[in-house]
């Protein structure tokens, strides 16, 4: 297997076909080095030749500083240092925090709708009321910005989707349970 490395990557999907094949036949290779019991690589090193034969072919950022990694020589990003690894995705995004999110701010959200027409005919209610009043308020644009960014907040790392989502349902929780504090 060879591949010319020093190659113009710009000239079209054929040839991006053709690495892409020689990426496969490095799978082949790391097997055959296997199996003859010679100078037997480690699985992470296996996986460390699959990134870097992927990133000479593919255009990729990292997860963490969206440094471009293209023709990377290592298995480290070059800007961070975060260590990086060739993984299997799904097609389908997991909406799971993005759901979870926007349900509990549109909640929020409509705890805040109720609002807005009390505090229009009373005006400012007394102190207790602040902290439902403002938490409640606050998810009206958050939940917004929740349901136009879906595009965006899928791209993150899964970790922090799910700290926004905490964030999320904590506001509509505190506005919730601020509002049942101060029922008669
Ligand atoms: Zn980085």
């Amino acid at each position: 297997m060879m591949q010319d490395d020093t190659r113009d990557n710009a000239d079209g999907g054929a040839h991006d076909m053709r690495d892409a094949m020689d990426v496969m036949d490095a799978v082949d290779e790391g097997e055959n080095v296997g199996r003859e019991g010679e100078n037997v690589e480690t699985e992470g090193e296996t996986v460390g030749r699959f990134l870097k034969r992927y990133l000479q072919v593919f255009e990729a950022s990292c997860p963490r500083c969206q440094y471009n990694l293209h023709q990377l020589t290592g298995t480290t990003c070059p800007e961070c240092g975060m260590g990086l690894v060739l993984t299997v995705g799904a097609v389908e995004p997991d909406l799971r925090a993005w759901i979870t999110l926007v349900v509990s701010l549109c909640l929020g959200a409509g705890l805040g709708l109720f609002w807005i027409p009390v505090l229009l005919n009373q005006g400012m209610l007394d102190d207790d009321a602040l902290g439902t009043i403002v938490c409640s308020i606050a998810c009206i644009p958050l939940a917004l910005l929740a349901l136009c960014g879906r595009r965006r907040f899928i791209k993150m790392q899964p970790a922090n989707q799910w700290k926004l989502t905490v964030c999320g349902v904590g506001l509509t929780v505190t506005a919730f349970v601020t509002f049942l504090a101060i029922l008669p």
